[in-house]
């Protein structure tokens, strides 16, 4: 299956009756961009720019990441998008330049966007190097952890911002769907971006409250349950009132099993780690729209996660 999955990972993920979906990779290197598109990725969905903070002494300046961000967009070019999500660490996650609180529970504490958010400065360096990086390639910026309207807005217009101060146009604006709010709020809040990612890693621990590393918990936090797959559908159809796509970029895009019922959801985007690229184009085109859009609907209406992943698709 593996052979038959490379010979073909050019081709596009179209399926049966006509509908593409967009397959892109999670990377956190310039070496995983490559590797990407020889695996046939089709862009970047999510670059995790975490790498570029962690297991350093200090911030790295505008310069090293415009020109690490450069790299990947050139390395895409100008017909493969990048989505770069802007730092993503917690408290729980700390860098030894930047203090963080200590928090009885971090999880829920200063992480992802509100990070960036309390220390502008460095947010509008990072949001620079992006914009500027966009010159290489097509390259769009993403914010982690919107839970609210006001932090979509504030960290957009700091991107509107540096855009007019840098004289750059172009690159789209998007957030993460990471947080049950978000995903609850979605047609409100696409009104204001240009495209959703779906975060199920942290969308699923916070729809279900079970830290997603827990020893005991993890093998119940499952993005199947109809619990997060309902906040899929909504985050979905608030995006489609304004005419905006969905991706996911949480591990389930890469399930064969979800596969079906995230195109049948209408999500528009699967980014999955690079390895599994050709697996997950493979499996597209073994679909029938039509039919996945009826799967959504019966996995939709199951009781549980166990129940969605003994449905068969006839
Ligand atoms: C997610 O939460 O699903 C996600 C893609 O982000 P990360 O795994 O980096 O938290
Ligand atoms: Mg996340």
């Amino acid at each position: 299956a593996r052979a038959e999955a490379l010979s073909s990972c050019m081709e596009p993920a179209v399926t049966t009756d006509g509908h593409h979906m967009e397959i892109v990779a999670n990377i956190g290197s310039n070496a995983d961009a490559i590797e990407s598109i020889k695996l046939g990725g089709e862009g970047v969905g999510l670059l995790r720019s975490e790498f570029l903070y962690l297991d350093r002494v200090s911030e790295p300046d505008e310069e090293t990441q415009t020109q690490i961000y450069s790299e990947i967009a050139e390395t895409l070019g100008k017909d493969k998008p990048l989505i770069i999500r802007t730092l993503d660490v917690g408290g729980d996650k700390p860098l030894a330049y930047m203090p963080l609180p200590e928090e009885e529970n971090p999880f829920l504490g200063e992480r992802g966007i509100r990070v960036g958010l309390n220390r502008p400065s460095m947010l509008r360096r990072q949001v620079r190097a992006v914009l500027r990086a966009n010159e290489k390639g097509k390259v769009r910026i993403m914010f982690p952890m919107i839970a609210t309207l006001p932090e979509l807005l504030a960290a957009k217009g700091v991107v509107i911002e540096e855009a007019e101060k840098l004289e750059i146009t172009g690159v789209e604006i998007g957030i993460m769907i990471e947080v049950p709010a978000a995903a609850v709020m979605a047609e409100i809040f696409a009104e204001h971006v240009d495209f959703f990612s779906i975060g199920t890693n942290d969308l699923t621990q916070y729809t279900l409250a079970m830290d997603r590393g827990h020893p005991v918990l993890a093998p119940m936090v499952d993005a199947l349950n109809p619990a997060v797959l309902r906040l899929i559908d909504m985050t979905v159809k608030g995006a489609n009132a304004h005419g905006k796509w969905v991706g996911v970029c949480g591990g389930v895009a890469g399930d064969p099993i979800a596969v079906p019922i995230l195109v049948g959801l209408g999500v528009a985007e699967l980014s999955v780690s690079v390895p599994v690229l050709p697996e997950v184009k493979a499996n597209v085109r073994k679909l029938n729209y039509e039919q996945c859009k009826q799967f959504a609907v019966k996995a939709l209406a199951q009781p549980d996660a166990t129940a969605v992943r003994n449905l068969s698709m006839d």
